[in-house]
């Protein structure tokens, strides 16, 4: 497989502007900040936008900078590390909003929403989870209804992340009784009448666009919010199933290096300060030794991610490497941020301090988006093991 037509200069440009545009904007303390008191950074978003980075899933036709799956996800590693409460509203523009509208949407969905995204203007929600359904998601049980040209949607929905500001939330609903067959995806606006939003406390990803419980009683709506249009409906499993979904685990995956990358520079850092017995405590084996296993983990998970995105790009499915990169990336990201702060031994654990943060943070990753364990059921299946 040959990617060299990308150009790895241009992502190497965008990193470089996000990360001037982080420091020179985001004070030192801003992060502790946006997640102890669920903060939205509306001005930092606001100049991330002007620079037409949430375009950047989105072709040109569209109002978009042209689709450039491994630039966005270069975005999203950049803003985890600093702070998750700049990525998740990036990721429910760009990601949620603009992979899902351009894979999944009629014509007519994608005129109208995808130049909205493009410009910052439209967040959409991912919702499947429900208190009863997690892995399991061809089991849900919010039902939608057609009736007189009308769709009714009942039910609740769980731990769906961004909901409190979203524009609307990408919901799969159930039509029917068959598992597969009678699933669609809904567009259900937040403010609509029926839809109740509460805040769930989280341990981790806890900026403006915080994570909530959603109930759904008798929202009624039009038929032009099914995506797919009338053709949409009951494709549902078909559209979660699709090239949207190897992007959608790279975008998880992306967000658990950018905290891994941050948790590592900051343990490194500090092992070139601190001294016990007499010498620096990078000269010790035991912790020199992790911090460079740890740099190559990390170079083997971007190389991952990097892999699969590429293949995203060219139009490849890549089912089991992204399904091995959210799997790999998201558990040895988990361990780096975990070392990491066992280096930098008490002041790892104060209470607001940023390994802190990242340690929460990197705790929700191998379960949201897929646990692991069914990345790995994804994987052996996408292989062809035999189940017995
Ligand atoms: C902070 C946060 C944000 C989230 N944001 C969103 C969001 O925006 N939208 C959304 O839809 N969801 C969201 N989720 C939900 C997340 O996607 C689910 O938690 C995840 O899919 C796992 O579901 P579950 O927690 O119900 O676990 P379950 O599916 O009940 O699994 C429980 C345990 O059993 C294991 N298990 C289950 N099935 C199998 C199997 N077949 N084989 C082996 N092991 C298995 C799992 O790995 C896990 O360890 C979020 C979760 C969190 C914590």
């Amino acid at each position: 497989m040959n990617f060299d037509t990308l150009d790895a200069g241009e992502i190497q440009v965008i990193r470089d502007t996000v990360r001037r545009l982080l420091s020179d904007y985001v004070e030192r303390d801003d992060p502790a900040r946006w997640d102890a008191d669920s903060i939205l950074p509306t001005e930092i978003l606001q100049k991330l936008v002007a620079l037409g980075l949430c375009g950047l899933t989105i072709p040109e036709q569209y109002g978009g900078a042209g689709r450039n799956i491994p630039a966005a996800l270069a975005v999203v590693e950049e803003l985890s590390m600093k702070s998750l409460a700049l990525a998740v509203p990036y990721i429910m523009s760009a990601f949620y909003g603009g992979i899902n509208i351009l894979e999944c949407g009629t014509e007519e969905q994608r005129k109208e929403f995808l130049p909205l995204v493009a410009k910052g203007e439209l967040l959409l929600a991912f919702g499947v989870t429900e208190p009863d359904v997690g892995g399991d998601v061809a089991s849900v049980k919010t039902m939608a209804r057609r009736r007189n040209g009308r769709v009714v949607i009942n039910g609740s929905k769980r731990f769906i992340t961004g909901a409190n500001i979203a524009d609307f939330i990408y919901t799969l609903v159930k039509t029917g009784d068959r598992k597969y067959q009678n699933l669609s995806i809904v567009l259900i606006p937040r403010t609509a009448k029926g839809v109740t939003i509460s805040k769930i406390e989280s341990i981790g990803m806890r900026g403006g666009a915080y994570t909530c419980d959603l109930t759904f009683d008798d929202v009624d709506l039009s038929e032009s919010l099914i995506v797919g249009g009338e053709e949409g409906w009951d494709r549902g499993w078909e559209m979660m199933a699709g090239p949207g979904l190897d992007v959608e685990r790279l975008e998880v995956a992306a967000t658990a290096l950018g905290l891994a990358t941050a948790a590592l520079h900051d343990a490194w850092e500090y092992s070139k300060n601190r001294k016990q017995f007499g010498m620096l405590i990078c000269g010790h084996q035991s912790v020199r030794h992790m911090l460079a296993d740890m740099q190559t983990e990390l170079q083997a998970c971007r190389l991952m991610v990097d892999h699969a995105a590429r293949m995203a790009q060219s139009g490849m499915r890549c089912r089991t490497e992204s399904a091995m990169a959210k799997l790999f990336v998201c558990e040895r990201a988990k361990q780096i941020v975990l070392n990491s702060q066992a280096i930098l031994g008490a002041y790892g654990c104060v209470q607001g301090s940023d390994m802190e943060r990242l340690v929460r943070d990197i705790l929700i990753l191998p379960i949201a988006g897929g646990s692991s364990a069914i990345q790995r059921n994804n994987i052996a299946s996408s292989l062809g093991l035999p189940k017995g």
